[in-house]
């Protein structure tokens, strides 16, 4: 079978610099480090990390308090995740007797900064991302309470009255199109609303791949990532969109050999927080799949 990767298919810059940071503590400055929620959505990473000595102790929304009754070392380091947190969570960060390091992704903290000036100057923000997602808890976090997160046409028509200063951001992982027809919709209502498109490169890169990879003629898309990462998860919408079938695995273990062998040509792809290995691992045991049009 050919098997044609997708270029920007893995780690995105903001999640690899998460992970160095607390790799550079765990390895290189040998101090245990916790994370707050899960550093990345892929359980196969997050085995691997925590046999370096880098351990979850938050929730996946980091809202909760932090797990830190048993085994606390002093000399432990707790690092935030890519996705960042809200004013109030570094409060209460700041309040407990830990060390911490922040491993936001700049982008994320650039939509945070932009919410951050439009609300000291009386904006309402309405963020298109999923409310339950721990970027839009954070971001909600920089609105002085004046937020709301929407997903859909009719979430925007659900909104109440929002006064004659509106702006509007995306969590950086959601569809570009999407994010152009909801705010073409909330301009309908408020012309002045002022739009920042905040999806990140990363993001847009990896939607691109698909269409590159369709281009490509390839007969299936794989999809490599967990069943929690939201960018992964959409990824595999996106590639089900080209009517090709799509398979969402998170290891090489769910190949099914004889289902692939229908296929002459595979596009594979992964989510932000897939690591190399376990792509590198479906890639070749797809290789040596022989194609069987039977
Ligand atoms: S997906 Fe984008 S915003 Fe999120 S961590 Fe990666 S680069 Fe940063």
């Amino acid at each position: 079978m050919i098997v044609v990767r997708a270029r920007s298919a893995g780690f995105c810059w903001g999640v690899e610099r998460a992970i160095d940071i607390a790799r550079d503590f765990a390895n290189k400055g040998r101090r245990p480090v916790y994370t707050d929620g899960p550093l990345i959505h892929n359980s196969q990473m997050m085995d691997k990390l925590q046999a370096e000595g880098i351990r979850e102790v938050g929730d996946f929304q980091s809202s909760a308090d932090l797990n830190l009754d048993t085994n606390k070392d002093e000399n432990a380091v707790l690092v935030v995740r890519a996705h960042g947190i809200s004013p109030e969570r570094r409060k209460y960060l700041k309040s407990i007797d830990i060390d911490f390091k922040d491993a936001t992704c700049p982008d994320v903290g650039s939509v945070a900064g932009k919410i951050r000036l439009h609300a000291k100057k009386g904006y309402t923000t309405v963020i298109f991302g999923d409310k339950k997602h721990p970027e839009v808890i954070g971001l909600m976090g920089y609105t002085e309470g004046n937020g709301h997160p929407i997903q859909t046409i009719e979430d925007i028509d659900a909104l109440p009255e929002l006064g004659d200063k509106v702006v509007m951001v995306s969590q950086t992982t959601m569809f570009t199109h999407d994010f152009e027809e909801l705010s073409e919709h909330l301009r309908k209502k408020y012309p002045e609303t002022v739009v920042f498109d905040t999806i990140c490169g990363a993001t847009k890169d990896r939607q691109g791949d698909i269409a590159v990879l369709f281009n490509e003629k390839v007969e299936a898309f794989v999809v490599i990532g967990g069943n929690h990462s939201a960018n992964t998860c959409k990824l595999a919408l996106l590639a089900r969109k080209t009517n090709l079938p799509t398979f969402h695995i998170e290891t090489a273990k769910e190949i099914d050999p004889v289902e692939m062998s229908r296929f002459r040509k595979v596009g594979v792809t992964a989510g932000a927080s897939t690591p190399e290995f376990l792509i590198n691992e479906v890639c070749d045991q797809l290789a040596v799949i022989d194609h069987d049009p039977a």
